[in-house]
């Protein structure tokens, strides 16, 4: 399928915009092509340039999830534009958003908005080094949480492992108060502790990891961190930027911290961002009142933003969390189950070795070996067979289906994928499944 206008789009983007894109991966550098430069979408549906229509699985890597430009969310964005942009003044708007994500996640007694992912968990990982007085922050390899120099840091090798800078940029300094450790590895985490339990100010990790492809934590790892950070002295910081009113209702919280007894858990600071905006920038950092109230101004933990609670951004994230209810998470999915059980079977038909990986309505396939289990962690994630997905992708994009375009992204399915989104989606996987087994 040729695109053009996208092709000479693309061209002139790259003499003004370093890789022609404003965030890396919307460059297709690891699947090759031309990068679709996008005019509108609506529903389920991308529309480019070139007037080509696209089953869209990326849900502006998250947010749609009631699909694009819902009705309710577009009239709430008109209705707070026609009344001013911007305040730099608070707005009633922001309690009651605050308020729809505590009456879901409760134990975010205190909510601090902020604009971007990165801005939420940067400021929960000052918050708990200015509560502990401690400086290291343990993370998990293949864990993404934004582009902050802390946060980087990609691989160390083995157990409390100082990690080598992930981005040129990032100082050896600032490396070196990250101790990166393999996902699921409940012993790992406990020599880290036991090694240096007294200069460990947190422990970030992803809800339910999705940015290595959808991991599932092992049951009872998301606990042994609660137990393990509780006894230490150390925050629990839980990222639920990518699954917060995704995975489900109340996030990767509702569909595993939330249950009784040994293997529940809550943090001392949640991060959320993406459904929280509805499309528009809103993020924000929660979590227990004490640790919360460390922030200005009430407390030393100096965090601030000109945009943040924005106006018209609050009212887009207000409206979609009020209509995201119990009807349009079963549709979401109920429609992730439909793709995947197409993707499977596609995929077994043409011999390609593979594992769906799942957490809540979330899912991605991974190039593995079947019979060695699902992917559990980093090391494995990355040693699946990569190449089979440049073709897969492209073949699906042929066929007018929008996969993410790499493979360690989830694949994001809304409400508004109905019969016709996902026949369009389950008729172009055979042949992007025979494209990845000729590769
Ligand atoms: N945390 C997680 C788990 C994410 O998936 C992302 C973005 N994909 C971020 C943080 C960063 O969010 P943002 O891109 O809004 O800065």
């Amino acid at each position: 399928m040729k695109a053009p206008r996208s092709a000479e789009a693309f061209a002139a983007a790259q003499e003004i915009l370093p890789g022609g894109v404003s965030s890396p991966v919307r460059a297709f550098r690891s699947v090759g092509g031309t990068p679709r430069f996008i005019a509108s979408a609506r529903g389920p549906y991308l529309t480019d340039v070139d007037g080509l229509e696209y089953v869209d699985l990326i849900g502006s890597w998250g947010p749609a999830i009631l699909g694009h430009a819902h009705p309710s969310v577009v009239w709430a964005v008109q209705q707070a534009a026609s009344q001013g942009l911007g305040f730099g003044a608070p707005t009633e708007r922001e309690t009651e958003l605050a308020l729809e994500v505590r009456r879901r996640v409760p134990g975010v007694e205190r909510l601090r908005f902020v604009s971007t992912g990165t801005e939420a968990t940067m400021t929960a990982i000052r918050l708990a080094r200015g509560v502990t007085g401690r400086p290291l922050v343990v993370k998990f390899a293949g864990c993404y949480h934004g582009h902050l120099d802390a946060l980087l840091a990609q691989a160390g090798s083995g157990v409390a492992t100082l990690a080598l800078p992930g981005s040129s940029g990032v100082t050896e300094a600032t490396a070196a108060e990250t101790l990166v450790l393999p996902y699921n590895d409940v012993a790992a985490l406990e020599a880290a502790f036991a090694a240096h339990g007294d200069r460990i100010a947190c422990v970030i990790t992803e809800a339910a990891p999705a940015n290595m492809g959808v991991i599932t934590p092992l049951p009872g790892f998301n606990a042994a961190l609660r137990r393990i950070t509780a006894a230490a002295g150390a925050l629990m910081i839980v990222d639920e930027v990518l699954t917060g009113f995704r995975a489900g209702p109340s996030g990767w919280w509702g569909v595993e911290g939330a249950v009784g007894g040994d293997d529940g858990w809550t943090p001392d600071l949640f991060t959320f961002g993406k459904v929280l905006g509805g499309g528009l920038p809103v993020a924000a950092v929660g979590g227990s009142r004490h640790v919360m109230e460390h922030l200005a101004p009430l407390g030393p933990v100096y965090q601030a933003g000109t945009l943040s609670g924005n106006p018209v951004a609050t009212a887009a994230g207000l409206a979609t969390l009020r209509a995201a209810d119990d009807v349009v998470y079963a549709r979401v999915g109920a429609a992730a189950r439909t793709v995947a059980t197409a993707l499977t079977e596609a995929l077994d038909a043409a011999g390609v070795a593979h594992s769906i990986q799942w957490a809540g309505t979330l899912f991605s396939p991974a190039f593995v070996d079947p019979a060695s289990g699902p992917v559990t962690d980093y090391e494995r994630a990355q040693a699946q067979d990569t190449w089979r997905y440049p073709p897969f992708f492209q073949s699906l994009l042929r066929s007018g289906v929008y996969a993410p375009p790499s493979i360690y992204e989830a694949w994001f399915l809304s409400a508004a994928h109905d019969d016709d989104a996902l026949g369009r989606i389950v008729d172009a996987l055979p042949r992007a499944a025979q494209a990845a087994a000729a590769a």
